[in-house]
């Protein structure tokens, strides 16, 4: 099976996956409080999910990221979880990881850490209950705290990942960094992106990185480091605490040329950009046979339609979303 190389020569090794478009929470710039969600009807059943991770895992995809809406409240996704993991002990596949709210983590942690899951992404916008509970709509702090402690029981490598969010948490940036480095995690900050219509204006929201970089840098010492996840972060180390820091800039800063990544979502529609409409339908070629042909010329066809970069953008006057679907459907 040939590699999976895009017009512009990059090569796609990294697949991240939406498992449901629902969730537990309902933050206030990722959904609106009344959420219309994908037709259950329209859902691929877990089983043909495998059949497309795999697909992509014959074509060279090494990195497989489970997301959603929430992945860990769709039913059945430990077992799901626990199949795809034989693409790790066969060496195919060097990691299967998620991305999560962290809420089911109490629950779920030794299961994910038993299935050869090294290291998971939690996000955690707001270190005061009371605020994390404004920002998540539904949510409470002291549930994502108890995960977190499940996780590090588990064995779980941790990364923080918080919205960067004016007027909100902008004063916790200093006091997040300690607490990360106290705990061992790393941590990442990240813009809010113009995806889908969420209720509150998102210029109100949008809080450029390089104002937040600034702040922190009064405070502390960001070395360089060369470590990159060929995603859209640059990491610093936090010379006092040691651990990472990260900034996804997709607003302020460009960085297509070395995407190595495409998204699917729970109906099987594959987005080869999250920042940009064009997707292609995987579900009809996998449901058109027993064999995997039409899938994997559906899968090619796509890749040879993998625009070069996005079209965000943030500005007043421009009330309408650069993009109309919300991230909770190709997954953040
Ligand atoms: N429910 C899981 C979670 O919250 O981690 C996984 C899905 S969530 C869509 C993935 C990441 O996207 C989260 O870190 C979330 O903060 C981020 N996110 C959601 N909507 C966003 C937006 N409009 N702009 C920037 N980040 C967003
Ligand atoms: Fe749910 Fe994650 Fe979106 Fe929050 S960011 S509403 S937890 S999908």
């Amino acid at each position: 099976m040939t590699d999976l190389i895009d017009p512009f020569g990059r090569q796609v090794t990294y697949l991240r996956v939406s498992v449901t478009d629902r969730c537990n929470y309902r933050c206030v710039y990722c959904m609106s409080e009344n959420m219309t969600f994908l037709p259950k009807a329209d859902l691929l059943s877990l089983e043909e999910l495998d059949r497309v991770c795999s697909a992509f895992v014959e074509r060279g995809v090494d990195k497989i990221r489970l997301t959603g809406g929430e992945p860990l409240v769709r039913r059945g996704i430990i077992t799901f979880i626990e199949r795809l993991s034989r693409h790790l002990k066969s060496g195919a596949l060097k990691e299967l990881t998620l991305t999560t709210n962290g809420s089911q983590l109490a629950k779920y942690a030794k299961n994910l850490a038993d299935c050869g899951v090294k290291r998971i992404n939690v996000s955690v916008d707001s270190l005061d209950p009371a605020k994390f509970h404004e920002a998540t709509r539904w949510g409470q702090l002291e549930d994502v705290l108890g995960g977190l402690s499940a996780a590090k029981r588990a064995g779980l490598d941790v990364k923080i990942n918080a919205v960067a969010l004016k007027d909100f948490n902008e004063d916790e940036f200093d006091r997040m960094i300690e607490w990360c480095g106290a705990e061992g995690y790393d941590l990442t900050f990240i813009e809010t992106m113009p995806l889908g219509e969420i209720g509150p204006d998102r210029l109100e929201q949008y809080l450029p990185l390089s104002v937040v970089r600034e702040r922190i840098e009064a405070r502390w010492t960001l070395d360089g480091t060369d470590y990159r996840t060929g995603g859209p972060a640059a990491y610093s180390v936090v010379r006092e605490t040691g651990k990472r820091l990260g900034f996804i800039t997709p607003l302020t800063h460009n960085f297509c040329e070395s995407c190595n990544r495409v998204r699917l979502t729970c109906t099987g529609q594959l987005y080869m950009c999250l920042g940009q409409d064009d997707c292609a339908d995987l579900r009809g070629p996998l449901r058109g046979g027993e064999s995997d042909t039409a899938l994997n010329d559906a899968i090619d066809a796509a890749i040879g339609r993998k625009p070069k970069g996005h079209d965000f953008v943030i500005e007043r006057g421009n009330a309408a979303p650069s993009v109309s679907r919300h991230m909770s459907v190709t997954g953040g």
